[in-house]
């Protein structure tokens, strides 16, 4: 979809007369490619009209660069798009929250819901699961493993066929254990039938959940709107969950799905692993969406200043990001400021830092960086995954750097999303290098 748009840009700053015409033919092709995206047809209409009305081609000042301004202008109105400007609910420590799950067979909720689970319990929530899916053969063993695995206590039953009762039994206990996070995993069903309906209606008025969460396959398309329509008005779930968004899909059907229930996204599953679970933010999932990760301008901006960067640049053409590479872009930063600017540009740590002011950036770059010195050298040059299979090394690094699990845990995921964007920009990184080698 990026490549698309800002083919359908470059069309347009390419062409000689940038007139009127011209301009009205690329707002035709943004919008063809995000309907192909499987962004929803009405809404491409509606944001045809706002893309139109914002940049007011005829009143622009000469000398104003027509194309970032038309870029910002269709970014800002996809933004737009995925802030319903509905707060989620946010679970309080010390009460039970019970938090329900629903849709599709398929969708992703019960792999989501220990994805979930774990993070609550990373950051000092008490966590568990209720298996209501009775429904499919096979559904408590799978939600078993995935509890073991990630040390979350879980209920459940083989012989109890009604999901009904197992919910409320399974969350009645919790309770009475004082557990703060109690997550009920549901049964989906292959379509939107009415049994599913019924049996979803039933398990909430059991468990009276204080958020139902509806998961949604990223990879749906053009169904997203029909099917969260239909979900919102039985369930009226609170928040949204996209799963599979590291698939090949172009994630089009999550915009759709919150502009027409007016529901925030909440997380993002990026992978099967229990830890590929990332909070949703709008700008990082439309510049992905977009294809405009800014991770190729940081590369750019670090190779004009000469740092030290051949390991990872050679790592990133080969679609590797090590944690070392991760250590030295940090340090990097830290030597090129102003960091408010920098951090911007790094995949997923402008957000990590949104609000932060230059000091306390600096404060928590320097943070992550105490983190890695405390690692060996073998997690360093690692791809992170020997932390997800012994968690003890986390404690291990927060106690030696001075810091919490909590931030590790975050440095971890930073590192992830930047070994995704390595792995993904693979071809291109290495292109790139070559052109620069002939010039
Ligand atoms: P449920 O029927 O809704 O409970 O769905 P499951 O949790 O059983 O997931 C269905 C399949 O999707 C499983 O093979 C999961 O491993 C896979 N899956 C779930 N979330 C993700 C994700 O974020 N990325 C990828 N690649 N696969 C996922
Ligand atoms: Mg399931």
């Amino acid at each position: 979809l990026g490549r698309k748009i800002n083919a359908a840009v470059a069309d347009l700053t390419r062409s000689p007369n940038l007139d009127e015409k011209a301009f009205e033919g690329m707002v035709k092709d943004i919008c063809h490619a995000l309907i192909e995206a499987d962004v929803n047809v009405k809404l491409v209409a509606t944001l045809r009209k706002s893309i139109k009305s914002s940049v007011n081609f005829s009143n622009l000042a000469p000398g104003v660069n027509k194309k970032r301004l038309i870029q910002k202008a269709v970014f800002d109105e996809l933004v737009k798009l995925v802030d319903p400007h509905n707060e989620p609910y946010k679970p309080k420590k010390g009460k039970s929250n019970v938090i329900m799950f629903v849709g599709l067979q398929g969708a992703g909720k019960t792999t989501t819901c220990t994805k979930l689970a774990r993070w609550y319990a990373a950051r000092g929530f008490k966590a568990c699961l209720v298996c209501a899916d009775t429904f499919r053969a096979g559904a408590f063993d799978q939600l078993k493993q995935n509890a073991t695995k990630a040390k979350i206590p879980y209920y459940g039953s083989l012989t109890q066929t009604d999901p009904v009762t197992v919910a409320r039994e399974g969350v009645d206990k919790f309770k009475k254990e004082r557990f703060e996070i109690i997550i009920v995993d549901t049964s989906g069903r292959h379509r939107q039938e009415k049994d599913l309906f019924d049996e979803m209606v039933q398990i909430q008025e059991a468990v009276r959940p204080d958020q139902t969460i509806m998961v949604m396959d990223g990879s749906i398309g053009q169904q997203a709107e029909a099917q969260s329509r239909a979900f919102k008005e039985t369930a009226d779930f609170g928040a949204i969950i996209i799963t599979k968004t590291d698939g090949a899909a172009a994630g089009g059907g999550a915009i759709s799905a919150v502009a027409a229930t007016h529901t925030p996204i909440v997380f993002i599953g990026t992978g099967e692993h229990l830890l590929d679970l990332e909070r949703f933010a709008p700008k990082q999932f439309i510049s992905k969406l977009l294809g405009m990760g800014d991770m190729q301008g940081l590369v750019e901006h670090v190779q004009s200043l000469k740092l030290d960067q051949k390991d990872t640049m050679k790592h990133i053409a080969e679609g590797v990001f090590t944690v070392r590479d991760l250590r030295d872009q940090l340090s990097n930063i830290m030597k090129m400021g102003p960091l408010s600017k920098m951090a911007g540009m790094i995949p997923g740590l402008g957000n990590m830092m949104g609000g932060m002011d230059d000091e306390e950036g600096s404060l928590k770059l320097k943070r992550m960086i105490y983190i890695c010195d405390s690692m060996t050298e073998k997690e360093l040059d690692s791809n992170g995954l020997l932390f997800t299979e012994q968690p003890s090394r986390m404690t291990r690094i927060a106690r030696g750097s001075g810091t919490s699990v909590r931030e590790v845990e975050d440095l971890l995921t930073q590192h992830k999303v930047m070994a995704n964007m390595a792995k993904k920009m693979k071809g291109g990184m290495a292109n790139m290098q070559k052109a620069q080698g002939a010039m």
